[in-house]
């Protein structure tokens, strides 16, 4: 099936093929490094690393580029307050975020440049602008003359005249002044005393925000390529500038599929770090496990806005995040389900035995969804029901004289695989998983896992001389504070609800 995509360029869901067959260029803008990701960091992330993903898994071979802004009047300033070097600071977050994402299972981009390493290519390209006509120098600073690109506006879909008061108000001080309208902006600002600074032709200053993702893409990907990504917050001005910026310069479509994914919302406003709504990921991941925070950005569709709610204690303190903590239940469950089915004996399966063919079409399934504009919900339904048939087989494997079908195991693994390889999900040690989620939540539920385990082993005993009503007691017992038994051929395992 073909793979389709909502293009931000045309407003329209469209047939995804690379310009060059089985390869795809990617290009994602990536964090400014002033403080830790929050989760509004992550979701945006963690959908662009679903997109890489599944278009490896499609076999195309795919360049993932996602840039650091490690230099910007917000690390400036935070470096100011902290009386930190601007440099020291962005690579401090620079190493934080990294470890966000690795946490929350995202693949390394394969190439992470940063602003301060791509500064001559910058500057080519400021000068390009400028020899072209469609930018000028004014007192240090150089802008973008937004009336010398006709198209300025197709991305947003917008029109210059109708920016006049937009953008940045009315023509008035400072910055303001420099400009011919007010729709320009900087592509290099001339640096105060004391600031990090470049020299220039236009004199010592730094690139402006919008610059250096043009000069970063087209340095590793060329002048046109595949896809471009990033939050819907960038599609005016930031990438409406990029377009503006590397198009002027060279006359060629800068990305041909413009791919933008929504927020994270809080009491419906947008989840950001100027807002002062945010959570960071280190603040989430204390509570729950990083990968329920992965899940929990896979049940949104990545373009809808995604509500998230959290419970507060008596002195106003944040106490938990329900969404979250039922996302991480639903792993729990996951990672239980592959547990069983790997811990069917061997004397419990029939190599002859027949396979339903719907087991082996739960990885196309999954692989359709997600051709299908990255619908990650219908993903996840995909998974649901790989975990309903794969409990069935393991439930059948641990009836007496029941055994279950070679063929249908080896599907189930597959689709297992399939789910580690296109969502990003299942891929740690059941195990280790499981261990970590069940102590903490025991702890959190006032319960002791000794306590648990002790209960585990009577019951075991009472069935073993026939006490099954003691034994369905201590099921029943555990059941209301809120712990399942599950039994296999493999003894009882045990979950939290
Ligand atoms: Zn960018």
């Amino acid at each position: 099936m073909a793979q389709k995509f909502h293009n931000t360029l045309s407003d329209r869901l469209e047939v995804f093929e690379p310009a060059e067959p089985g390869k795809v260029r990617i290009y994602v803008c990536g964090p400014t490094v002033y403080d830790y990701a929050h989760l509004g960091h992550i979701r945006a992330y963690v959908v662009y690393d679903v997109m890489v993903r599944h278009l490896r898994q499609s076999g195309l071979l795919v360049q993932y580029v996602r840039n650091i802004t490690d230099i910007d009047d917000k690390i400036i300033k935070r470096a100011s307050e902290l009386g930190e070097s601007p440099l020291a600071l962005a690579a401090r977050f620079t190493a934080a975020f990294q470890e966000d994402l690795q946490r929350v299972l995202c693949v390394a981009p394969d190439l992470e440049p940063k602003v301060t390493e791509h500064l001559p290519e910058i500057i080519a390209l400021i000068e390009r602008l400028c020899a072209k006509g469609a930018a000028y120098a004014a007192d240090g600073d150089v802008y973008f003359d937004v009336q010398a690109f006709p198209d300025y506006g197709k991305l947003s879909h917008r029109k210059v005249a109708d920016l006049e008061f937009g953008a940045s108000g009315r023509l008035g001080d400072g910055e303001d002044q420099k400009k011919r309208h007010p729709a320009d902006f900087a592509l290099w600002k001339a640096s105060k005393p004391g600031e990090p600074s470049w020299q220039s032709p236009w004199g010592p200053g730094r690139p402006g925000w919008h610059i250096e993702c043009s000069a970063m893409c087209m340095r590793h990907l060329g002048e046109s390529f595949d896809l471009h990504g990033g939050g819907l917050d960038l599609v005016f001005p930031h990438h409406e500038n990029e377009i503006a910026q590397s198009e002027a310069a060279t006359g060629k479509p800068l990305a041909r599929l413009w791919v933008h994914n929504g927020f994270i919302e809080v009491n419906k406003e947008k989840m950001s770090k100027s807002l002062g709504n945010f959570f960071t990921a280190r603040e989430c991941f204390r509570r729950v496990e990083p990968e329920a925070v992965r899940y929990f950005v896979l049940t949104t569709h990545y373009r809808a806005p995604l509500s998230l709610d959290w419970t507060v204690g008596e002195k106003g303190e944040v106490t938990g995040f329900p969404q979250i903590e039922e996302c991480e239940r639903r792993l729990d469950y996951l990672y239980s389900t592959k547990q069983r089915i790997a811990s069917i004996a061997p004397g419990r399966i029939d190599p002859s035995a027949p396979v339903e063919p719907e087991l082996r079409e739960l990885p196309a399934r999954l692989s359709a969804a997600l051709d299908d504009d990255l619908n990650m919900p219908v993903a996840l339904a995909v998974t649901a029901d790989l975990l309903k048939r794969a409990n069935d087989l393991a439930d059948l494997a641990s009836r007496k004289q029941g055994k279950v079908s070679q063929g249908a195991l080896t599907a189930v693994r597959a689709a297992f695989t399939a789910l580690g390889t296109e969502l990003g999900l299942g891929l740690d040690d059941p195990q280790a998983f499981l261990a970590r989620v069940r102590s903490r939540r025991a702890l959190a539920l006032g319960l002791s896992e000794a306590e648990i385990e002790a209960l585990i082993v009577e019951r075991f005993e009472a069935r073993k001389n026939r006490s099954f009503a003691r034994a369905d007691e201590i099921r029943a017992q555990l059941l209301r504070t809120g712990v399942e038994l599950m039994d296999g051929a493999e003894g009882t395992t045990w979950r939290l609800l």
